[in-house]
């Protein structure tokens, strides 16, 4: 911890770091660390708050379909360094201990981190296990580490001595409870409107999910028993809402700056929360970190200081198309051997490969290319031969997405030699990067409005990776049609739909959907027909435009959806507002 004049304080519940640290879950923890090593390239005066989870998320293992949920060991004192000082929050009435760990990411400035940790010998058993596991437990554990992250967070900062802090960035409405703890710093008992307005403008806070599940919302009853009156109950109803503590709500009423992560989820934000200006700000992948070594070796050759400066990828346009389809066979060879080694894929080098890897759960709908295997096997047969390759875990409280997960190796088992199918285990950073530099064409097909930005596409178009998607998310903006990829369209494809997740008119839309008017059915058909119309006819028969395409996606989206971009439209325009520059 050699750099304590940071000004801005980023907290996150769940911080993807590296590979070797298991310390989030998905994109949000990933995000959080390609928006942190980024900041750390611009020179930026940020340090980083998050928790340290000794036990992770959970490592997946599949057997016959069935996903089991294994706890994760690793050595957290090899990538991270104990820091002597010590705070407490209080919890259900008992005093329980925080100690922080640090983390440094080199950059060109060095960006410190802190990971805060319950487990310590003088804190009950019950509460050394507070900060073990990422998204584990019941509401009560998530309150207890929510406590720990916001309260807990804003104490160890200050005893660590970042004194001149005058910025909060919430990234998502987890750590919400600092503002909590900024309001009571003035003192015990009331909280004025003034001091609510001094919270406020040291306040940032971005909006992550559309889906209803993904905002926090905790009975007052639960909320006092656990944190107590740290400020009084009248205001914090007021601020976070009249009948359940809503993080959301209470992020929003605690920030002067609050953003979606897309323009089309800043909007979907706004409607979900009428009367609160939410702006947006587009995701970005971090360009080092998601480039595959066969990639990075032609840019560095070709457009030098990409690194530092990923608008050169603009210029990718030019390369030569020899060197991009070498890149490209390095890095798709590399996803076969482990594909071929780790899950028995059978998978061919030459043939045209598709991957889908995120999260199983209802609205991304992971199956829907399989909607109709007979269609897709008719494809293969005329056109040329098909690979799949799925990756993904479900939430292990989420039974529709585990059922998802054994309908792939359902289908697995009637995959023949011109439809390939296969399922990588444990997603994570490493098979990600394999995955998305490794296919031909990523596959993503949310049902809008649900997915608030999605970034796995982002990391494809690094790699020269065309994306075939649902007009959802960063998509709307990146999506140029048979240029950068392509969309998938359909009735609730379109970029207009307008119903709110978990509101009337969406229960509505549900509940008057009839089987011949089924969207999940028009939309696996415009897959089909995309990839037998435009896609593989390309794919198959004409490299040159093939290779065109591939080139587009790093001239036009890799030079963009990168992380750098997105920091620097923090910095302008919620970060300098209050640094005052
Ligand atoms: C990038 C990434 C994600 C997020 O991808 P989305 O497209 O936003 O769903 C999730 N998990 C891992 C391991 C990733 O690398």
């Amino acid at each position: 911890m050699e750099d304590r004049n940071a000004r801005i304080a980023y907290f996150s519940m769940e911080l993807g770091l590296s590979k070797q640290m298991p310390t989030y879950c998905g994109g949000l923890g990933l995000l959080a660390g390609d928006l942190l090593y980024s900041a750390a390239d611009l020179n930026l005066p940020i340090v980083g708050v998050t928790l340290l989870y000794k036990k992770g998320h959970f490592y997946q293992k599949i057997n016959a379909g069935e996903q089991q949920e294994l706890p994760v060991h690793w050595s957290h004192d090899d990538f991270l360094m104990r820091l002597p000082q010590k705070i407490a929050v209080t919890i259900e009435g008992r005093s329980v201990a925080v100690q922080a760990w640090g983390f440094t990411i080199k950059g060109n400035a060095d960006v410190p981190v802190i990971f805060l940790d319950t487990d310590l010998p003088e804190n009950s058993a019950e509460d050394r296990t507070i900060t073990h596991t990422l998204y584990g437990g019941d509401e009560r554990y998530r309150i207890m580490q929510e406590a720990v992250l916001g309260i807990g967070g804003v104490r160890m900062l200050n005893a660590l001595g970042f004194e001149s802090l005058s910025l909060y960035h919430m990234n998502e409405g987890h750590s919400a409870l600092l503002a909590l703890e900024l309001l009571s710093r003035g003192g015990s008992g009331e909280v004025s409107e003034a001091a609510v307005e001094a919270v406020k403008k040291r306040c940032i806070f971005t909006t992550h999910t559309p889906a209803p599940s993904g905002h926090d919302k905790f009975e007052y009853t639960l909320v006092f028993n656990i944190i107590g009156e740290i400020v009084p109950k009248k205001m914090l109803m007021r601020l976070g809402g009249e009948d359940r503590l809503n993080m959301t709500l209470l992020a929003l009423n605690l920030s002067h700056y609050v953003n979606g992560v897309a323009k089309k989820h800043g909007e979907v934000s706004g409607r979900m929360f009428p009367g609160y200006h939410i702006e947006s700000i587009t995701n970005g992948v971090n360009s080092k970190r998601w480039t595959s070594e066969a990639f990075k070796h032609l840019f560095d050759r070709r457009l030098p200081h990409w690194q530092d400066d990923p608008l050169q990828l603009r210029k990718a346009a030019h390369l030569p198309d020899e060197e991009v389809l070498a890149a490209h066979r390095e890095a798709k060879s590399r996803l076969i051997d482990y594909a071929n080694e780790k899950a028995n894929a059978g998978f061919d080098y030459d043939f045209f490969t598709i991957g889908f890897a995120r999260r199983f759960t209802g609205y991304k709908r992971p199956t829907l290319i399989l909607n109709n295997i007979e269609r897709l096997k008719g494809i293969a047969n005329s056109l040329g031969p098909i690979q799949l390759v799925f990756a993904g875990k479900a939430h292990p409280k989420d039974a529709e997405g585990k059922a998802l997960i054994r309908r792939v190796y359902e289908v697995i088992k009637s995959s023949d030699d011109r439809l390939r199918i296969c399922y990588l285990e444990n997603y994570d950073m490493e098979t990600a990067m394999l995955m998305t530099s490794g296919v031909d064409l990523w596959l993503n097909n949310p049902k809008p409005p649900q997915e608030a930005s999605g970034t796995s596409g982002m990391k494809a178009a690094h790699n020269g990776v065309p994306s075939l998607s649902t007009l959802d998310g960063w998509w709307i903006e990146g999506c140029i049609e048979g240029v950068t990829g392509w969309a998938i369209e359909g009735s609730t494809g379109s970029a207009c739909s307008s119903s709110v997740p978990g509101s009337e008119s969406e229960r509505r839309d549900k509940e008057g959907r009839s089987d011949k008017n089924d969207p999940d059915m028009e939309e696996a058909e415009s897959i089909y027909l995309k990839l037998e119309k435009m896609i593989m006819p390309t794919f198959y028969n004409n490299n040159a435009a093939w290779v065109k395409i591939m080139k587009s996606c790093i001239s036009i989206n890799a030079s963009f959806f990168n992380s750098q971009r997105m920091v620097k439209q923090y910095v302008v325009n919620a970060y300098n507002t209050c640094l005052g520059r």
